[in-house]
């Protein structure tokens, strides 16, 4: 039942041409063919390793988008140059003017913002329900519904989608589950438990680095092949192509993805346990208190962990802002948004990557003020930060 992608990516072995270990980097917009009809054909996609023009595919972007297939269990993928790219490319090739979607609030701020403020122009439109509330996702679905889009873990509560239900909802009703895994990329196998299309924010845990911005589509060969059609494919003629010097960045550091996962669960496991154990008010869903933990145990690839971010309650915006800027001086890590960074991130969700959501939808999503999420950093000594931090929280009277 459970899948190994760190052994699959381990054997996805690509040389460059002159038998380097790494791929060679193609560093060319456009490609030659040796006779005329060749191109005809691959402009129709009828040739199989024929390039035509880096929009449409590209070897460094093949090679990256092999791993990541699987990574994420699926026949295929397509790599773009952000995280909103994959998500907005999966929705606009699937769904059409007057089309209906099934979501929930929980979601990443720019995906909801996307959802609420942008579909709208193309009567395409959202009904936000509580993902984890089956019959109410069920009443929400209507004839028109095209997807059941959801997060596995919700930002920034944590809180774990039922996958496979998920997934039977949507086959019984002939519609598409498409799940965002950005925050558990191999704790999580999304299409291993039924979702039919997988996206990623690769910009967090899946390159690592902070270094850049980029996303992936996973999905069946069909559907990726939709998306990278000449004539009316949603990628092709959006065009949010991702570098090939990037890619093959990505691709490198893809391969020490499961020691990091590993190492980011270990980390946040420790500073979970400890934080609770101190009497703060913490979220993790390693933690046996948090609802999604028994969910969790079941749905994950159990040696990757629980995965690197936690969110403590410090109650009010004010307090949040005294321990972030405290921190940052004591070198617990850096008050900045985004996730999956080698060294510690925190920010404040309600007033950064969540405040595209309105304030009465925040309150009923419990995203209360005073959150603080952490996603916590590869530290080889995670007890002297946790000593930090707990300086931190007496320094500044949360404790
Ligand atoms: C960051 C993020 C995105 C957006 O990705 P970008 O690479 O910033 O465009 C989407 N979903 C989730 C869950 C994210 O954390």
């Amino acid at each position: 039942m459970y899948y190994d992608p760190a052994s699959e990516i381990q054997d996805d072995s690509v040389f460059g041409e002159f038998g380097g270990v790494n791929p060679s980097i193609t560093d060319s917009a456009t490609y030659t063919f040796l006779h005329a009809n060749t191109m005809t054909e691959t402009f129709e996609g009828k040739t199989e390793g024929c390039y035509l023009y880096s929009r449409h595919w590209n070897p460094n972007g093949k090679n990256l988008a092999s791993a990541l297939s699987r990574l994420e269990k699926t026949e295929a993928a397509w790599v773009t140059s952000s995280g909103m790219a994959a998500i907005t490319n999966t929705i606009l090739q699937i769904c059409s003017h007057g089309d209906h979607i099934v979501s929930s609030p929980t979601i990443y701020g720019g995906t909801f913002a996307f959802f609420k403020n942008y579909l709208p122009k193309f009567d395409i439109n959202v009904t936000f329900v509580d993902i984890t509330n089956l019959e109410e996702v069920k009443r929400a679905i209507t004839p028109k519904t095209k997807l059941i889009y959801t997060e596995t873990l919700s930002n920034p509560l944590l809180a774990i989608a039922d996958i496979p239900e998920l997934a039977k909802i949507a086959n019984d009703k002939g519609i598409k589950l498409v799940v965002d895994n950005t925050f558990t990329p191999m704790i999580i196998t999304p299409a291993a438990l039924g979702a039919h299309i997988v996206v990623n924010s690769m910009t967090k845990f899946i390159n690592g680095n902070n270094d850049c911005v980029a996303g992936a589509i996973c999905g069946s060969e069909e559907f990726i092949n939709s998306l990278s059609d000449v004539n009316n494919g949603t990628s092709m003629l959006l065009g949010p192509v991702l570098d090939s010097f990037r890619s093959a960045s990505i691709l490198k550091n893809m391969h020490t993805l499961h020691i990091r996962m590993k190492q980011h669960s270990k980390n946040a496991m420790y500073l979970a346990e400890k934080l609770k154990e101190k009497g703060v008010d913490i979220r993790y869903p390693g933690l046996e208190n948090h609802p999604s933990h028994k969910l969790m145990k079941k749905l994950m690839n159990p040696e990757f962990g629980f995965g690197g971010m936690i969110v403590i309650n410090v109650n009010t915006v004010e307090n949040a802002i005294k321990l972030m800027e405290m921190m940052q001086n004591e070198k617990v890590g850096y008050l900045a948004v985004s996730l999956g960074y080698t060294k510690t991130l925190f920010s404040n969700p309600g007033s950064s990557t969540s405040s595209e959501i309105p304030e009465e939808v925040q309150k009923k999503m419990g995203l209360t003020p005073g959150l603080v999420r952490f996603s916590v950093g590869l530290d080889n000594d995670i007890e002297r930060t946790f000593n930090r931090i707990m300086h931190c929280m007496k320094a500044t009277n949360l404790i």
